[in-house]
């Protein structure tokens, strides 16, 4: 594979440092360029994380002299120096997707893991176990940007990315309804707890705007591509509360699922799907593809975020307590971790696959 230089927009963000460790040491991606607000920009990236460096493992030694450039102010500098970016910026939705477009526009392909774009029609959103088919849109937004390479790209929301997983290879015995509880890590918000102290002892029931993503973004998932946009599929029915829980790392979901009368798999039948399913990544061999995507523990108390978060690097996702349920027709508990494969690891592996397909020639 060719080697492709990148940037990381957001780099000195919690998603951010993700990204930096993911691709310190990245086997086809080089960063050569690290941007932030104008707050840092002019700084070492060192200097400019500072204390809000969350991560266990230190600043990659690469990464730490180089100067950290403004991610609104030099987009046409950033945009002559990579081959694409990595965007994961904390600002208002419109501005976000203003940005996104502004890279696109300079011939610089977007890898984002921001929810502006993710409804944006001809804007793949994508799993890449689940749909990757939907890169396939891009030739058709390159035409309304008016670009030869620019694109945006995007993963879908964090919450969702433990039970989607979980729910797709039962998809073909008819889903019918879906109901799912989160209980979502402190990371999710960018907060450790030093800068979340209310969190400890604490239950936090909302998430602004989680549950809609959790309850629209897997039919996005699930859509087709029709002429010149990705349309929804209109099934299976999802509802979704979604808890902030004392948790550092890792997102779990309390899953209910029913299937259309007379379409229930049987137990076995769903531990074998879960253990068969292996996607694109996995054939391409991509190398932040885990090698089994969905791992069913047996113990009644697995999985847990603090024991199970990190399992295959925090690219696969953890399954559990399968049992029937009184009014859905089972239940079950996923876990996934929420900055690797439900952030920058996602969005490492979208550009995997975008890069094995020939988006960033
Ligand atoms: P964060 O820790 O608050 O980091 C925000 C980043 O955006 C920083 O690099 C910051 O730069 C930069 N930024 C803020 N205002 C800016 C501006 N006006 N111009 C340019 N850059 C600006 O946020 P985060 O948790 O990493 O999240 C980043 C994005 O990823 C958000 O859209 C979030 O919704 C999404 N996301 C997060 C997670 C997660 O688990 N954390 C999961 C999925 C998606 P300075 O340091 O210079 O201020």
């Amino acid at each position: 594979m060719k080697n492709f230089k990148v940037g990381i927009i957001g780099a000195t963000g919690m998603v951010g440092q993700r990204f930096s460790l993911l691709l310190a040491d990245h086997p086809w991606f080089d960063v050569v360029c690290l941007a932030a607000s104008p707050r840092s920009a002019g700084k070492r990236y060192e200097d400019a994380v500072g204390k809000k460096w969350a991560m266990t493992e230190p600043i990659p030694e690469k990464l730490k002299n180089i100067v950290v450039m403004d991610a609104t102010g030099d987009i046409e500098k950033i945009a002559s120096q990579v081959d694409f970016v990595f965007c994961a910026v904390d600002m208002p939705k419109a501005e976000i997707k203003a940005l996104e477009e502004a890279y696109a526009k300079a011939e610089c392909p977007v890898v984002s893991n921001n929810s502006a774009h993710r409804f944006t029609e001809d804007v793949p959103m994508v799993v890449p176990e689940i749909n990757p088919e939907h890169i396939e849109i891009i030739p058709s937004q390159r035409k309304r940007l008016g670009t030869k390479r620019g694109f945006v790209a995007v993963k879908s929301n964090c919450s969702l990315q433990s039970y989607v997983p979980a729910l797709h290879p039962l998809k073909k015995y008819g889903i019918e309804r879906v109901l799912v509880c989160t209980y979502q890590a402190i990371s999710g918000a960018g907060k450790t707890f030093e800068t979340m102290p209310e969190i400890l002892d604490n239950v936090i029931p909302y998430i602004g705007g989680e549950e809609e993503k959790s309850e629209q973004e897997p039919l996005k998932l699930w859509g087709k591509i029709e002429g010149d946009k990705i349309v929804s599929a209109t099934a299976p029915l999802f509802t979704a509360q979604c808890f902030r829980v004392p948790v550092s790392d890792g997102h779990t979901a309390a899953v209910f699922v029913k299937f259309k009368d007379g379409q229930k798999p049987s137990k076995e039948q769903i531990l074998e799907d879960w253990k068969n399913f292996s996607g694109v990544p996995q054939e391409l061999q991509l190398p932040h593809a885990p090698k089994q995507f969905v791992n069913y523990f047996e113990e009644d108390n697995r999985p847990q975020a603090k024991l199970d978060r990190n399992i295959e690097g925090g690219m696969a996702v953890c399954t559990g307590r399968l049992r029937d349920d009184n009014q859905y027709d089972y239940k079950f508990v996923c876990l996934s971790h929420n900055t690797l494969r439900g952030a920058a690891g996602g969005a490492v592996l979208l550009a995997e696959l975008l890069a094995a397909k020939g988006y960033f020639d």
